[in-house]
């Protein structure tokens, strides 16, 4: 009997390209039916066959309170009545730009756009226009959403310019993009040294997210701060991830390092379309209409989008949330790390705040190359056994995952003793 599952998936291949609005979400990495979701609440999500599952995607990283949070649902039922959008200043605005700078100290101004995606190309048009200069240096593994220019794979050699690493981007583009490895201090240095005074931007992830779950070195994020204020060039802490997610004050709080921008998505605006990209004034003050840096959108800083992200910004300022958050996120790590001992299988857990990494290799790695040697078709099997059990991973061996306030200890304490019990089989 086919599921309502394989039903829709065979559907939406019809009409839609891979059956689905988002590469990652097909499966096509651990093989099976994607799972159609209908419904969520809190920490669980139903698919469309009913079934029930402990979510630990949470829409890629937005649902930090959990699904349907009662107050984020009635500050979107509030606003949806006095109209969708008005492609003119709203109230809403000011108060997310005033909240958003009063909460992260490292931003004087803010402008709202639609997607993690839109955030990051935009700074770093902005960083290029500020500094005059063309070349962006980023780091493999890195995932900054989809513009040209940042689908990028590392070129030839060390300090060479990338190669497009999807169809439709002209080599030309690329050509002033430079790829470097993450946590090598010693390679930010020597593409300072050679190509310093082009240097426009330096844009991270400051806890990678998506290449599995990869920390930074503090001598990396030193370096990083160190060397771009010496050559004049803008630090981008993209914080599309990780913002409000690992930290109240993000990774830059977490970390103490000031970026000169930084992006925001997801969280910010709690699982409605939502970015924001800001920092220091004298950068902010180039985008138009100010400066000669254009920049635009006809559903930027949408009133729904600012009303799902202020009632979520103001929740997770609650006394000791991000506490109760990273302890949940660690118990859940710990958890599995321990089961995973008890029966010999090379496995190895880290999180950050709210947001975590399962690799299938003895120990934690601090490197790309590193996340890439990890047992794929281990994790592979690991996600259907526990998808079987109800407990919904990332589809991918390579991204981070992510906990929610609305999870229990005992959920959480249940999704280790399916992962135990599956352990205990593979020895
Ligand atoms: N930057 C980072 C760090 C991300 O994780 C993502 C999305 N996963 C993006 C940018 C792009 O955001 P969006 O998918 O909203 O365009």
């Amino acid at each position: 009997m086919t599921s309502r599952n394989e039903e829709l998936f065979a559907r939406a291949q019809k009409h839609i390209p891979g059956g689905v609005n988002s590469p990652v979400r097909a499966f096509r990495s651990v093989g099976g039916t994607p799972l159609f979701f209908q419904k969520g609440v809190g920490s669980q999500v139903q698919d469309a066959d009913g079934k029930w599952y402990t979510d630990y995607v949470g829409s890629w990283g937005p649902m930090i309170l959990g699904h349907a949070h009662p107050e984020v649902i009635a500050a979107v039922q509030e606003a949806v009545v006095d109209g969708l959008s008005f492609g003119a200043p709203t109230e809403r605005e000011v108060e997310i730009a005033d909240l958003l700078c009063e909460m992260v100290p490292s931003l004087d101004m803010v402008r709202l756009v639609s997607s993690g995606t839109e955030a990051t190309m935009s700074a770093i048009r902005l960083a290029r226009g500020f500094t005059g200069r063309d070349i962006l240096v980023k780091f493999e593994g890195c995932y900054h959403g989809h513009a040209d220019h940042l689908l990028v794979k590392a070129g030839s050699g060390l300090l060479t310019f990338g190669n497009p690493s999807s169809g439709g981007v002209p080599a030309g583009t690329v050509e002033t993009t430079m790829v470097l490895s993450y946590n090598d201090p010693q390679g930010l240095a020597e593409a300072f040294k050679a190509h310093g005074d082009k240097i426009a931007a330096v844009i991270l992830e400051p806890v990678v997210g998506n290449m599995n779950l990869i920390a930074p070195t503090p001598e990396f994020l030193k370096a990083l701060r160190e060397l771009t204020a010496q050559y004049g060039a803008v630090l981008i802490f993209d914080e599309v991830m990780t913002g409000f997610r690992v930290d109240l004050k993000c990774a830059q709080g977490l970390f103490g390092i000031t970026p000169d921008l930084s992006t925001f998505g997801k969280v910010v605006g709690g699982g409605m379309p939502l970015g924001a990209f800001g920092g220091r004034r004298e950068i902010m003050e180039k985008i138009a209409p100010l400066g000669p840096v254009y920049q635009a959108g006809t559903l930027s800083g949408n009133p729904i989008a600012t009303a799902a992200g202020l009632a979520t910004l103001k929740l997770i300022r609650a006394p000791g949330f991000h506490a109760a958050l990273t302890a949940k996120t660690k118990a859940l790590c710990d958890g599995l790390v321990a089961a995973a001992r008890k029966h010999g299988v090379a496995f190895a857990a880290q999180n950050v705040g709210g947001m975590f990494g399962l690799y299938f290799a003895e120990r934690c790695p601090g490197t790309y190359d590193e996340v890439l040697a990890c047992d794929k078709d281990a994790f592979n099997r690991f996600f259907h056994a526990m998808i079987d059990a109800g407990h919904y991973f990332a589809p991918s061996a390579f991204e981070a995952g992510f906990v929610s306030a609305a999870h229990s200890d005992a959920e959480i304490a249940a999704t280790v003793a399916a992962a135990d019990a599956w352990f205990a089989q593979q020895s």
